[in-house]
């Protein structure tokens, strides 16, 4: 199906991260209500083409974890993304509003997030990179998907997007030095992203002060890494958070240990109603 500037209707605006805009639009034809980003490339032609190419694989991705994908197309010298849209939105805005997850539903969500970076992983090779709460969104039936992941290595090089994702705070310290990195650093953003959740605001720095982006950066180098405070969660939740927060990347979990943790192994037997908890959570 090709998805073009003029089948679409404009319905609202759903946010704007440092890439660009995402709008809830209708496609006029099929009626299908969609999620539509848009990104800005700054780059040539043939770029922009080869953007396009590498993101046709993610008609393949098929995940009940992933944001399902319709299609990417060209206009100008931006790059239009149309995916699934989730009625209930990202879960920066759903503790932004309401508060700190709660414990059983953020196991689901954990869950989740860690089945979706193990199929990205094992079936495509492709690195999150780009982890946190905003790239996690629910739908009024109770899912969980992740989405925004780093698809195109192009898209990665050249997309003012990523320019951004370059200073995220949420990237591992590896990262942040410029050393190599491999899947462990979702992980790591991950577990930052998990401490958010749950404690209802981000963790750095741990007096919950502000810092500009690059003393925070310094200090997730240089600093250790924030603990949550004790008694308050528990103990294999905090045990769990600290195998993804681990500043050294061989101490640090991947994808596969985490879902072998009995934290996430315990989640399987445990009966939560997440179509009810997302409801209650609609924007
Ligand atoms: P960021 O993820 O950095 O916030 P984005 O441009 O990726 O920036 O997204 C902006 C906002 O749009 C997100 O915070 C999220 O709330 C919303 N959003 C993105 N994709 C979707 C989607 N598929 N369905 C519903 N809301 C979305
Ligand atoms: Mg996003």
């Amino acid at each position: 199906l090709d998805l073009r500037s003029e089948d679409f209707s404009e319905l609202d605006e759903l946010g704007r991260g440092n890439g660009g805009t995402v709008c809830k639009v209708l496609h006029v034809r099929t009626k299908t209500v969609m999620a539509k980003k848009t990104i800005h490339v700054d780059a040539n032609l043939n770029v922009r083409k080869q953007i396009m190419r590498e993101m046709q694989f993610m008609h393949d991705c098929n995940s009940k974890h992933i944001v399902s994908f319709y299609g990417a197309y060209m206009n100008g010298g931006d790059i239009l993304i149309c995916m699934e849209y989730m009625d209930v939105g990202s879960l920066d805005k759903i503790y932004k509003k309401n508060g700190p997850i709660p414990m059983d539903v953020l196991k689901k969500i954990t869950y989740a997030i860690v089945d979706g970076l193990i199929y990205l992983y094992d079936n495509h090779r492709i690195i999150h990179r780009d982890l946190k709460p905003s790239n996690v969104l629910v739908n009024s039936q109770g899912q969980i998907k992740i989405c925004d992941f780093g698809v195109s290595g192009q898209l990665n090089k050249n997309s003012v997007a990523d320019t951004f994702v370059g200073t995220s705070s949420y990237m591992s310290p590896e990262r942040i030095l410029g050393s190599p990195y491999s899947v462990k650093s979702d992980v790591w953003s991950l577990g930052i992203t998990l401490m958010e959740l749950a404690l209802g605001r981000f963790p750095f720095p741990p007096d919950g002060g502000s810092l500009a982006i690059f003393e925070l950066l310094q200090h997730i180098v240089h600093e250790p890494v924030p603990t949550l405070p004790d008694g308050k969660f528990p103990a294999n939740f905090q045990d769990f958070v600290s195998k993804c927060v681990a500043k050294d990347v061989t101490a640090r979990a991947t994808p596969s240990e985490l879902m072998k943790h009995p934290y996430l192994v315990s989640s399987l037997t445990e009966k939560v109603d997440l179509e009810k908890w997302a409801q209650s959570q609609a924007r």
